[in-house]
């Protein structure tokens, strides 16, 4: 049996990352104050990080890398936690939320598409504020990022900020 304050910070479940899609939507809670961003790319069937322009397989093949956001969000309705994905005009949109104090920790959001296919624009908004949310810290966000890009195959170091 575990528990989880028996866990090794280093053996920390990872969180899946979930991403808006045009017929579901991503309804949350944000745990981090802000959030990090990757450049990215869509290549070999996944998500890679941009391991730089030397030595990057998706830059060689003169693909441009794609600058993405990552936060930690709770949902409403299960409770369950997750890494959502936010692409730049999302995140503008819900920043314009942030509070001086807590970031975007606290918003509740709602990230869609603009129409009906899942490369549409995504959408974000944000429906309420929760005073009281707990914070997930954005170093733990980071560690977990670094875990799962870690394992795409050309990546030796991920740059996250
Ligand atoms: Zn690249």
């Amino acid at each position: 049996m575990h528990f989880l304050n028996e866990i090794e910070p280093a053996t920390f479940p990872a969180l899946k990352i979930i991403i808006a899609k045009w017929d579901k939507q991503v309804h949350g809670i944000l745990l981090c104050k802000a959030w990090r961003g990757i450049n990215t790319h869509w290549y070999g069937k996944r998500t890679i990080a941009c391991c730089g322009t030397e030595n990057c397989p998706a830059c060689d093949v003169g693909q441009k890398p794609v600058r993405k956001f990552y936060i930690v969000a709770k949902s409403l309705r299960t409770q369950n936690e997750a890494i959502v994905m936010l692409t730049p005009p999302a995140a503008g949109q819900i920043l314009k939320h942030a509070r001086l104090s807590t970031g975007v920790r606290g918003l509740e959001i709602v990230l869609g598409r603009a129409a009906d296919r899942n490369t549409s624009p995504m959408t974000g908004r944000v429906c309420a504020y929760h005073h009281d949310t707990a914070e997930f810290p954005v170093d733990r966000l980071e560690r977990i990022l670094l875990r799962i890009f870690a394992d795409n195959a050309c990546v030796k170091s991920v740059e996250i900020d």
